[in-house]
């Protein structure tokens, strides 16, 4: 379904269940169709968060051994990725720890419970509290994990297992290639329990009418304006600075040069549609080698997320907010920490971070009907988000031909950055 209708569903979703919550909720049978309406997605989601986290994050893992293979590009090209993400996120939660304007306004009155999730200790007080509070959560069987959907459990076994792999498969081996298959089954899975949003918002939206004042609609748009903003600061200000005092390039001029596909990023808010035209770009605007870009920007669409990565972030400190819970100096690490990995494993298409973003949501404490709140404004932003995407695999793509591209295979020059065509 083309992702503009199925926001305009959402949203009339959203006004339907507003209405039915405001004007018929003394009606018995009505309140029993929305409450099975609303549990039946819950479930849903439930059902596939599990799988969906374990296997693709398994999968990203496999995927990362190409990354081995070329050593230096490899490692040079994920040190600069993981360390603009890590720099988008700590922007992120920099900026909402300043500006929330949202906290004048009280949280959610009705709160919907979390059972059935485990989760870690965000108030543990002592360092050591802490500690073993985060190691209990971890440091569990897989199944167990999984049953219990304990989302650092998952993450943990995931990781370890992983690697795990890496280190023994050999390279003719048909597990990562049956793990990829296994993962593209339970996306599948989760396109399926996305159909269901529309009528899931609709159930949810009708029990919390209570607490969907005007309140929260001015919450959700200041919570956009900040997200909008800190998007800006890290896409206009500090990639294209980074990226300039590396390849020594006027910040400006490179930001100028990527203009092409971060326009069809934001229409597609798809960072892997717009690679064909990253690729170009990279070529004909920056001057990245063919050797270079053909391995750095399809792996950055797929791993490299800073405007994911910083929304990631900031949502779930919105919505802990809102739902009324303490974050804590434990909650906002394991945050930050998920943040990251929930970016390194979404895909790169509309909406891709949503069920990075349950994870991070759920290992904190707050509740999967965030999701529904999160959804009514989440496609316009998405669009702003994926052109940072993209600007950040582009930027990296020719810092990482200015520090290790010449010697594998690259052939340009920071200087040739003025001279299109140059690596034909
Ligand atoms: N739409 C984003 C992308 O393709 C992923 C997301 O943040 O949902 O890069």
């Amino acid at each position: 379904m083309q992702s503009r209708w199925f926001t305009l569903f959402v949203i009339l979703a959203a006004a339907f269940g507003w209405v039915l919550g405001n004007w018929f909720t003394d009606i018995e049978a009505l309140a029993g169709v929305l409450g099975f309406l609303k549990t039946t997605f819950l479930s849903a989601l439930k059902m596939v968060i599990a799988p969906l986290i374990f296997f693709s994050l398994i999968s990203g893992i496999f995927n990362l051994k190409e990354s081995g293979r070329v050593g230096r590009l490899g490692a040079v090209t994920l040190t600069w990725y993981l360390s603009t993400t890590a720099i988008a996120i700590a922007i992120g939660l920099g900026v909402v720890l300043f500006v929330h304007p949202w906290s004048a306004m009280p949280p959610l009155s009705d709160l919907p419970s979390t059972s059935g999730v485990t989760l870690i200790d965000t108030q543990s007080g002592s360092v050591s509290g802490i500690l073993r509070s985060l190691a209990e959560s971890m440091l569990v069987n897989p199944f167990t994990a999984l049953a219990d959907l304990n989302i650092l459990g998952i993450v943990t076994n995931a990781l370890a297992i992983g690697l795990a792999g890496l280190l023994i498969l050999p390279r003719e081996s048909a597990i990562p290639g049956v793990v990829h298959e296994i993962t593209r089954i339970t996306y599948k899975l989760a396109s399926w329990a996305v159909l269901m949003i529309p009528l899931g918002v609709i159930g949810i939206v009708y029990e919390m009418t209570s607490s969907m004042s005007l309140d929260l609609l001015e919450q959700l748009l200041t919570f956009a304006a900040v997200v909008f903003g800190a998007t800006l600061l890290h896409g206009v200000v500090v990639l294209p600075l980074l990226g300039g005092l590396v390849i020594r390039c006027a910040p400006w001029d490179l930001l100028r040069r990527l203009t092409q596909p971060m326009m069809v990023a934001f229409t597609t808010s798809s960072s892997a549609a717009t690679l064909p035209v990253s690729m170009a770009c990279a070529e004909r605007e920056l001057g990245v080698g063919p050797s270079v870009r053909s391995f750095v920007l399809p792996l950055g669409a797929t791993i490299n997320m800073d405007g994911t990565a910083l929304f990631e972030g900031m949502a779930a400190v919105f919505l802990a907010y809102l739902f009324g819970i303490e974050l804590g100096a434990v909650g906002t690490v394991t945050v930050f920490l998920l943040a990251m990995l929930a970016s390194v494993g979404a895909p790169g298409i509309p909406s891709g971070s949503l069920a990075g973003m349950q994870m991070v949501l759920l290992a904190v404490g707050i509740p999967l009907e965030a999701i529904a709140i999160l959804l009514l404004i989440e496609r316009p932003l998405d669009t702003f988000r994926t052109a940072v995407n993209v600007e950040g695999d582009l930027i990296g793509s020719a810092v990482i031909e200015h520090i290790a591209g010449r010697g594998s295979g690259g052939d340009a020059t920071p200087s040739e950055l003025h001279s299109p065509d140059k690596t034909q």
